[in-house]
């Protein structure tokens, strides 16, 4: 069989702590258990929401923490034309409409009221939308298990393109993730509600499934996920072996306490004893 791969996707919008360390970690060993590639993608199509030098800054914490990817790194930024292709093949299936309606129209709507889906042609502004009839994704995610979801009930009718021209993350990563060389996408469990319409656009545009484990995501005593909103701490570079330590332990992993002196020893540790059976099941609590 081939060789698969896993993938690490970050948003550059601030440098990485222990949450966004333990989803990288996660992905990491599970494709080098596999004798997997693992790659890195930078998601920075959201240019607003960009932070100067975090990128450099999440590749350099990855690298002193072991976490070594394979080739170049990758840029959705570099791929809007392939997103644009990919969005031309839904409208030429009839998968889109043109959506005008205001922030303000949908901001108080749970689920898109369907205003604009008689829209065929684009108006100025308007924004791109995925049509979502009644139909039911299903999937087994490897670590929450069997999905199954009608999302005309969940998300309804999800953005593609936004009315300010950035191509929106269910179609890259759509995009991207069905290319057919990602195998594995193991991310944090806040994505598993993103998955079935990431799901719809690759069925519908003929591209590869990917198989989907959703871990834990690593939260403050609040029960807030770690994230540059709830002020998570960026990872001090100065103890990477002890971050480590402390992801392998949420992680569930045998080889936290594993004798290491150097963060490539202890990922050894942790590769060799890797399992999707170890994870909690309840989301781990940072220490404050
Ligand atoms: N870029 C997304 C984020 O940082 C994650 C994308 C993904 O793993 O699918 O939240």
């Amino acid at each position: 069989m081939d060789r698969g791969a896993g993938r690490f996707a970050p948003s550059p919008t601030g440098p990485l702590h222990l949450g966004s360390l333990l989803t990288a970690t996660a992905s990491w060993l599970d494709a080098r258990a596999r004798g997997d590639a693992w790659y890195v993608r930078i998601d920075d199509l959201d240019t607003p929401r960009n932070r100067p030098g975090a990128t450099d800054s999440i590749l350099a914490s990855l690298d002193c923490h072991g976490l070594h990817w394979d080739g170049p790194v990758r840029y959705q930024s570099a791929r809007i034309a392939v997103y644009e292709r990919a969005l031309a093949d839904l409208a030429a299936r009839g998968c889109v409409f043109f959506c005008s309606c205001s922030r303000r129209t949908v901001g108080s709507q749970r689920i898109y009221a369907g205003n604009c889906r008689a829209r065929r042609a684009p108006t100025p502004d308007c924004s791109i939308r995925m049509r979502v009839d009644e139909v039911a994704v299903d999937f087994d995610d490897l670590v929450c298990g069997h999905r199954y979801e009608v999302l005309a009930e969940t998300v309804g009718d999800f953005v593609l393109r936004r009315r300010d021209g950035i191509i929106a993350y269910p179609l890259a990563t759509a995009v991207d993730d069905g290319a057919g060389e990602i195998t594995r996408v193991i991310r944090g469990r806040d994505l598993l509600a993103s998955t079935a319409a990431q799901l719809l656009v690759i069925d519908r545009l003929g591209l590869t499934r990917p198989a989907y484990g959703h871990v834990p995501i690593v939260v403050n005593t609040a029960g807030q996920k770690l994230s540059k909103q709830t002020h998570a701490a960026p990872l001090d570079p100065s103890r990477p072996l002890a971050n480590l330590r402390l992801v392998l332990e949420a992680l569930g992993s045998p080889a936290a306490a594993a004798p290491a002196g150097t963060s490539t020893e202890l990922l050894a540790a942790a590769t060799g004893t890797w399992s999707i059976d170890h994870l909690p099941a309840t989301d781990p609590v940072a220490p404050s």
